[in-house]
């Protein structure tokens, strides 16, 4: 590979194509990464990672606490989901803000020998039957690198998207303006519960609070920063070419609250956030392939940051594409296999976008909703509906079409003490060796301590699994999900 070619090209420096980076890299592939800031970002944005993904990263050994814990409580639309008689709860939660987390993806991927091209803004893509060109912009001038695959994780309004023609379907929510800032707030107005007495207008508690007029959000995750957020329906226009300013976020915790809170503004070196969206956008790519272009994180689906789905959605699409994409570029990928990842991701932020919006619905102001709630929240009390939607927002519930009828197969493996796998992985309590004839791209452990026979993909899902050792059958999803053997397997 020279200079201006390579096998993968991403197009984003931002956590997904981070991650994805990775993730090829683990699975022998080295990517260049085109990132146009100079730097890996600093931009606040995500606060942690819910659900699935967690455990994702702890297999991977990125999680510092190993293993996860499940929260005992988390919150639905403004509604408390209280995980106390939940068993199997998946709500697992990592506090960890987003430039760090971007910041700990780069310093992966260049101890795994990753290129990353920061200041370099990708501009243009073509490509044919055999490789995809990128014109990039650099800070010595313009150039273009080809390689076999181009993944864009360019962000929601991915250039690359465009570009293919992919389109972007969906919903603006166009009445509805989101504020939220960075400031200090007096420590006279904060409970033990992690929330705000606020004189002339009562108690609310950490993190989202659904009013009459509006949401009001309030968490302080870093000590001395808290971050405060409003939603206003109907709200008047406003200039979105004006700065957003702390005032302006004053004024609308006013309107909603029906009373001031007393707020500071931190010093410019701790880099503040102030930002204001008007309208609300749910889209989700209607392809997720074009020819030897991919999307991945953003650059497929945007929606309601509520309950941080966001990054759990899309560093598991990562996770998802990388060893398929490796397996492609090594030319041992069996046919389809590349195709398993809009397949098996799509509908995943499908259910994304539908939890979503239900949760923005459920906020909404006015007297219907408030019955909505109501009613919701009875059903909350009901048995089975909290670990539903427990499961839900974890992405928990999700299980891949692999083929396989056993019950974990489709599934996330269980926590197993085995290592960080980033290999296809069987584990195997019968000691016959039966995957030896795809020995290199498969290993084996041997292992006592499992539920069944597990053959384990590079993601973490469970290809195939089997109470019995039944040969046709492992010899099959062998076939199947990681190509055919080298030679014939003495088991079979
Ligand atoms: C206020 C807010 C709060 C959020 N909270 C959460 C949360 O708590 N939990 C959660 O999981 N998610 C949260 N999210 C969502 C999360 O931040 C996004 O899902 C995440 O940033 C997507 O990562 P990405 O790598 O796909 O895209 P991005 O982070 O957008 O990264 C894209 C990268 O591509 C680069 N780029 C773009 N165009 C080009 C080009 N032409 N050439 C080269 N480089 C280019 C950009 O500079 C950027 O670095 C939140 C989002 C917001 C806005």
């Amino acid at each position: 590979m020279s200079e201006n070619s390579c096998d993968i090209i991403i197009s984003g420096a931002g956590p997904n194509g981070l991650m994805l980076a990775c993730e090829l890299a683990l699975a022998g592939v080295t990517p260049i990464v085109l990132e146009r800031t100079p730097g890996p970002s600093t931009e606040q944005k995500a606060n942690g990672l819910v659900g699935s993904v967690v455990r994702a990263m702890d297999m991977r050994g990125l999680y510092p606490d190993t293993p996860p814990q499940p929260v005992p409580a988390y919150l639905f639309s403004a509604m408390t989901l209280n995980f106390a008689d939940l068993h199997d709860n998946p709500m697992c939660m990592w506090p960890i803000p987003q430039p760090v987390l971007t910041r700990l993806l780069a310093d992966r991927a260049a101890t795994l020998g990753v290129e990353v091209r920061w200041g370099h803004t990708l501009t243009d893509i073509t490509q044919d039957t055999g490789q995809v060109t990128a014109t990039v912009a650099g800070p010595t001038g313009g150039h273009t690198l080809t390689a076999a695959y181009l993944v864009a994780a360019d962000g929601g309004k991915s250039l690359v998207r465009k570009r293919s023609g992919i389109g972007f379907p969906g919903f603006t929510a166009p009445d509805r303006i989101s504020r939220l800032g960075h400031a200090t707030v007096p420590a006279a107005l904060r409970t033990p519960d992690g929330g705000l007495d606020i004189p002339g207008a009562g108690h609310f508690r950490f993190g989202h609070n659904r009013v009459e007029r509006g949401l009001f959000v309030f968490a302080e995750l870093q000590p001395g920063r808290a971050i405060v957020a409003t939603v206003e329906h109907g709200a008047g226009p406003v200039d979105e070419d004006t700065p957003m300013t702390l005032d302006e976020l004053r004024d609308s915790v006013t309107r909603v609250l029906g009373a001031e809170l007393p707020m500071l503004p931190l010093p410019p070196d701790l880099n503040p956030v102030l930002r204001r969206v008007v309208g609300q956008n749910t889209r989700l790519a209607d392809r997720y392939r074009d020819g030897r272009v991919l999307l991945l994180g953003d650059a497929a689906h945007v929606h309601s940051a509520m309950g941080g789905p966001g990054l759990n959605l899309g560093l598991q699409d990562a996770l998802n594409l990388g060893w398929k994409l490796a397996a492609e570029v090594r030319g041992h990928a069996p046919a389809g296999l590349l195709d398993t990842y809009e397949s098996e991701r799509r509908p995943v932020a499908e259910r994304v976008m539908m939890q979503t919006l239900a949760q923005s619905a459920l906020v909404a102001p006015g007297p219907e909703i408030t019955a909505l709630r109501k009613l919701f929240g009875e059903l909350l009390d009901l048995p089975g509906v909290t670990g539903h939607i427990a499961r839900l927002l974890a992405g928990s519930d999700t299980r891949y079409d692999t083929g396989c009828a056993h019950p974990l197969a489709g599934h996330l493996a269980p926590d197993l003490t085995v290592g960080t796998p980033a290999r296809p992985l069987l584990l195997d309590p019968t000691g016959t060796d039966p995957a030896a004839a795809w020995s290199g791209r498969v290993d084996t452990l041997r292992v006592t301590d499992v539920p069944a026979i597990l053959l384990i993909r590079p993601d973490g899902y469970i290809a195939w699994a089997a109470t019995e050792l039944d040969i046709e059958g492992l010899h099959a999803a062998l076939t199947r999900w990681f190509g055919p053997a080298h030679r014939l397997s003495a088991a079979g």
